[in-house]
């Protein structure tokens, strides 16, 4: 039971270091061998003494001539200083504050060091690492070293040692929960070896078998947890829902619609409306880019579950885009006799009692709001359908807060943020996917141009701002998120809209933020909706969802500073309807980074494209916008390069739950499963 106990069973670990393990999540034995390396250094060549060069990284082994220890002119700065030799050369190392170093720098002793060479008058070691050589096996010096997550109270050297005591007592006992068959088919490499193989690795080619094999391990483990999770949710006979036929109003919906569907608003409506209509309850992704038309879908489905007798709730991450889509349903639902309502937070204590009461009598058919509609005190009638909008803004909890209002409700989740089909895999693995692969016909593509801050940049910008709204089309000017904090955004915004107003006589300019009250934030985006504005300055509160189909110039400050799936969004507001659109981003000396992403918004307008390079540039966590409760937190597989594993494994899992959807021939896995993911995934009960 090595495997299981806590890491001071090792020798070497006192109860500081115990602390400081756990700290770094590390709790047993078994943590520590999963505890991986963030990189290498290859230490495989040793440099004779004589073959030094300045600023170079080089491995040595050499004779401790000569010792000292003195302190310096500079109070608590202490200097150690060794000569060393290996009969090609004497050369000097230095450390300064290194206690105890007396000990092991003695006269004559054998040693191997790694750091860099300066030039200080003659050459010299700064701060090298160092190892006595006549002692325990040589851990860093003639090898690949591994370079460990760096930690407060932790030497990388130690870390190394106990690593290395975690394999000798821990390694053999390592049970393999992928299926022999598996491992076989795809000759993959033994999982102690690979293990052993990440932390001192032989050469390139067993590291990547090793690597992949590690890899996949962890997506066929997500992959199974998923599908065995979908298989739950489906097989469970008490989880049904209502069965739900489009009838009268949706046909009046469809045949009232000013534009004709297109061929993927056609295909999403028809497999959402066969889920409906089949009583086991739907787990279903929209998936379509911005301006691509989930609203209008969205729609429909409501409808269906309206003729269905059932109420349904349309959940957005903002108050502006609650009150937009409220305004539209209620224009279009209202004739047909559907009553909708509006629930978001700020609502006045009254009309909140009065919206209460007619979604618990249900008198309320149609229910939009913000986060505020899973409320305690939100109590449903009969809750049919739950429809997310831009649902990567809100944590998975929220979703199942909502969900657990009505009984199994179907469920349908739209995204903007184009996802890479391997977060999706990994995120919505147990979700079925419709995709709006097709943009409504007679849309230009919005040109993007980027533009250096300057007086007569800003001139020429003005101009043409100017020369929009003469040709009666509107512009958004959104100014940058400035360190997360609301009231530096507020004041730049502010400051921002009064200059725009000195600078544009003639214009009529509003401003819009997080911090106006719902009444206000509605009153500007009802005018600019209206076209009684003809510039809107504005946070990026507008980032998702706002949809004014006669804004045709989206204006970014200090663009660089916000990720590139918020752009794509942002520029996604303008370019919805005919007219031609223009998105400048606007910056000063733009980061490396900041730059990168400038240079991605222009170089595509297709947002699966900007998903990819946002998953490479900043990872799975922000291109998601949550942390979806750490299911893509891996630790060895990386979903920006392994997405042929991902799909490897995706597979292998749907075939084996086919054949042994309880997973009785593999306890391994099972108890695997249970044991990580069991609560991410609520699995609970499953095996
Ligand atoms: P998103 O997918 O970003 O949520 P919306 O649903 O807001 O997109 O739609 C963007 C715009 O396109 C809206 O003004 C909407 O009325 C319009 N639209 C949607 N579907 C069509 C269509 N089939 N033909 C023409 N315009 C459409
Ligand atoms: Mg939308």
């Amino acid at each position: 039971m090595t495997l299981s106990g806590p890491v001071r069973y090792l020798r070497g670990v006192g109860e500081a270091r115990e602390r400081a393990l756990s700290r770094l999540g590390i709790k047993t034995v078994e943590d520590l061998l999963f505890f991986f390396p963030r990189r290498y250094e290859d230490r495989r060549t040793l440099t004779r003494l004589s073959a030094l060069v300045p600023n170079t990284v080089v491995s040595v082994v050499a004779t401790v001539v000569l010792f000292e220890k003195r302190p310096t002119s500079r109070r608590g700065l202490e200097l150690a200083t060794a000569l060393l030799s290996d009969g090609s050369d004497v050369v000097r190392a230095v450390w300064f504050n290194m206690p105890r170093i007396e000990d092991v720098m003695t006269p004559g002793r054998r040693v191997a060091l790694y750091g860099r060479v300066e030039k200080r008058g003659g050459l010299q070691l700064t701060s090298p690492e160092f190892e006595i050589l006549d002692e325990d096996d040589p851990q860093s010096v003639g090898r690949i070293v591994p370079v460990y997550p760096a930690t407060a109270g932790l030497p990388a050297k130690w870390i190394r040692r106990i690593v290395q005591a975690a394999l000798a007592e821990g390694l053999s006992e390592l049970e393999d929960f992928v299926p022999l068959s598996i491992r076989q088919k795809y000759n993959l490499a033994e999982l102690s070896v690979s293990v052993s193989e990440l932390h001192c690795p032989q050469d390139r080619k067993t590291w990547l078998a090793a690597r992949n094999r590690l890899a996949f391990d962890e997506l066929f483990l997500l992959q199974t947890g998923l599908l065995l999770r979908r298989q739950r949710r489906v097989g469970v006979s008490s989880c049904r829902s209502a069965a739900l036929v489009g009838g009268d109003k949706f046909r009046s919906f469809m045949q009232s619609l000013p534009f004709q569907p297109t061929g993927a608003q056609y295909r999403a409506i028809r497999e959402i409306a066969a889920d409906l209509a089949s009583g086991t309850p739907m787990h279903r992704l929209l998936q379509g880019d911005v301006g691509s038309g989930k609203t209008m879908v969205a729609a429909a489905s409501l409808l269906i579950a309206v003729d269905g007798g059932v109420q349904s709730a349309f959940m957005v991450p903002t108050e502006i885009l609650a009150q937009q889509h409220f305004f539209q349903l209620r224009k279009t639902l209202s004739p047909l006799g559907v009553s909708v309502e509006l629930l978001t937070a700020s609502l006045p204590t009254r009309e909140k009692k009065d919206v209460l009461e007619a979604i618990s009598s249900g008198a309320a058919r149609v229910v939009v709001g913000t986060h505020a509609i899973f409320g305690s005190r939100v109590v449903f009638n009969q809750l049919g359908l739950v429809v997310v909008d831009e649902q990567h803004r809100f944590g998975v909890l929220q979703k199942n807060a909502l969900q657990a209002k009505g009984h199994s409700p179907h469920v349908l989740v739209m995204t903007a943020t184009p996802i890479p089909r391997t977060l999706t895999l990994s995120i919505y693995g147990d979700l079925d996917v419709s995709v709006l692969n097709e943009l409504p016909p007679g849309r230009t593509p919005v040109k993007t141009v980027h533009l250096r801050f300057s007086r007569s940049q800003m001139k020429h910008l003005r101009d043409f701002i100017q020369d929009t709204a003469r040709r009666g089309r509107q512009a958004y000017w959104v100014c940058p998120l400035i360190e997360e904090s609301e009231n530096l955004d507020l004041a730049a915004a502010l400051s921002r809209f009064q200059a725009l107003q000195g600078e544009l006589p003639g214009l009529r300019v509003a401003l819009l933020h997080g911090q106006l009250s719902a009444g206000e934030k509605e009153s500007v985006m009802r005018s600019f909706g209206a076209g009684d504005i003809d510039l809107l300055v504005a946070t990026s509160v507008i980032e998702v969802g706002v949809d004014v189909p006669n804004a045709t110039v989206m204006v970014i400050e200090d663009a660089a500073r916000f990720g590139v799936a918020q752009l794509h969004q942002l520029r996604g507001r303008v370019g919805r309807g005919s007219g031609e659109s223009l998105c400048v981003l606007l910056t000063d000396s733009p980061t490396p980074e900041g730059a990168a992403r400038i240079e991605a918004i222009l170089s595509t307008s297709d947002g699966f494209r900007i998903a990819e390079l946002d998953l490479r540039q900043r990872g799975p966590g922000t291109v998601c916008g949550v942390r979806q409760h750490g299911v893509t937190d891996f630790r060895v597989a990386d979903l920006a390069r392994d997405q042929k594993l991902l799909e490897l494994a995706r597979r292998e899992a749907e075939i084996l739950l086919g054949e042994d959807p309880e997973l009785q021939t593999e306890p391994l896995l099972r108890k695997a499963l249970m044991s990580r993911l069991g609560a991410t995934l609520e699995l609970a009960g499953t095996a």
